[in-house]
């Protein structure tokens, strides 16, 4: 059984401890959690410690995520990936050893110790057509992910690892946070962050979100802080949707229970008989992008960002679904540094972070060893989040 955060907070006050007083324990050769090849189970592997180059980082891994990218990853559903590869795109730690200097976007030197999240996107390079002229970074063909682009053969590349390497040029963010907060909103909350800025929510619009995974759940949450009047839910399973009402969603919809029909009529008798203003889809079924376009007002806008992995295709009315009702339907591909940035600054502020404070108890902590196991409780969906831990406290 995963061990609960609850189980080993009380652990740490029975010895008087806090989370963040556990000194550096790593000691040794660095483990790794691989996945060798599409549909290998997860191993543990012993690697040789790199040699850093200059303005690089060694980072002790506090805690890393376990998302859907990297259950695609291990059924081998993503292209271009490099196998072997260590999990881990979004992890929290330590800076054990700096060779050179490293800087934050506010100037400030870092120093060893120092507990930082860095983002996971690497070597945008500012000089291609995509970053200079479209200004869409996320779309830069140099980019590399740790975690995901990012094989073992670039080095310790991931999170689910007690050592990550950070290559110069790795934009590394201080969290002031506690990293179970940080956490809670994970990966999810830049790629929210992203989407909600690329619904251009207006004050007092009403917003449908579909989908109640991580994505989602942070969609409704932002969308309120960006000034939704209400923010409705369509999802599943109902614990999720337990935890998108808690999050602030005005009414919540399993679509499980419910006919197509049946479910617009939900969103219209909840949107003047217009729909909503603006639709946020984040499924990862390519049906539930239907679903946005039908449940939208005309001329309202329409976020895809919950298709990352290719599920296939679908079908569409284009007169009735999109040019009669001129709607405006826009990809959200990645995020890039000031997603991360913000969503740093609103989890480490008091007031803004609270949605993320209560979530912490649905998290699910997970031992580097227990990979798969964590693997398989999430494309259960029987967790609203799993964390690996490599650090035995
Ligand atoms: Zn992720
Ligand atoms: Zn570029």
């Amino acid at each position: 059984m995963p061990r609960k955060y609850a189980d080993n907070r009380s652990l740490a006050r029975q010895c008087a401890l806090s989370f963040r007083d556990f000194p550096l324990i790593f000691a040794g050769m660095p483990r790794v959690a691989v996945i060798s090849e599409p549909n290998a189970a997860v191993e543990i592997r012993e690697v040789g410690e790199p040699s850093l180059e200059a303005n690089s980082a060694l980072l002790e891994v506090e805690l890393s995520e376990v998302c859907g990218t990297d259950v695609y990853l291990q059924q081998g559903r993503l292209q271009g990936v490099p196998y072997p590869l260590v999990p881990g795109h979004v992890s929290v730690g330590q800076l054990s050893k700096i060779r050179g200097q490293m800087f934050d976007v506010e100037g400030r030197e870092f120093r060893e110790g120092d507990r930082v999240t860095f983002l996971d996107v690497h070597r945008t390079c500012n000089a291609c057509w995509y970053c200079l002229v479209a200004k869409a970074t996320t779309r830069c063909p140099k980019r590399k992910v740790y975690g995901i682009t990012y094989g073992l053969d670039d080095g310790l590349c991931g999170g689910w690892a007690d050592q990550v390497y950070l290559k110069p040029g790795t934009r590394c963010i201080r969290l002031d946070a506690d990293p179970e907060t940080f956490m809670a909103g994970g990966c999810a909350l830049p790629t929210a962050l992203h989407a909600v800025e690329r619904g251009d929510i207006a004050i007092g619009d009403t917003v449908l979100v579909l989908g109640s995974g991580p994505v989602g759940i942070n969609a409704i949450i932002l969308s309120l802080m960006r000034g939704a009047l209400r923010v409705l839910c369509i999802g599943a399973p109902d614990h999720r949707l337990e935890t998108a009402a808690a999050s602030g969603a005005a009414g919540v919809l399993n679509f499980e229970d419910v006919s197509e029909r049946e479910r617009m009529d939900w969103v219209l008798d909840r949107s003047n008989g217009r729909g909503a203003d603006v639709t946020i889809e984040a499924t990862g079924a390519p049906a539930a992008v239907i679903d946005a376009l039908r449940c939208t007002r005309d001329a309202g806008r329409v976020i895809v960002v919950g298709q990352y992995t290719d599920h296939g295709e679908t079908s569409f009315n284009p007169h009735l679904h999109l040019n009669k009702k001129h709607l405006e339907v826009r990809g959200c591909w990645g995020s890039d540094f000031s997603h991360f940035y913000r969503g740093v600054q609103i989890i480490s502020d008091p007031l803004k972070s609270s949605p993320w404070l209560q979530m912490k108890d649905r998290l699910a902590r997970y031992h580097l060893d227990e990979a798969n196991e964590a693997l398989a409780d999430v494309a259960a969906g029987k967790l609203f989040k799993a964390l690996i831990s490599p650090r035995q406290i």
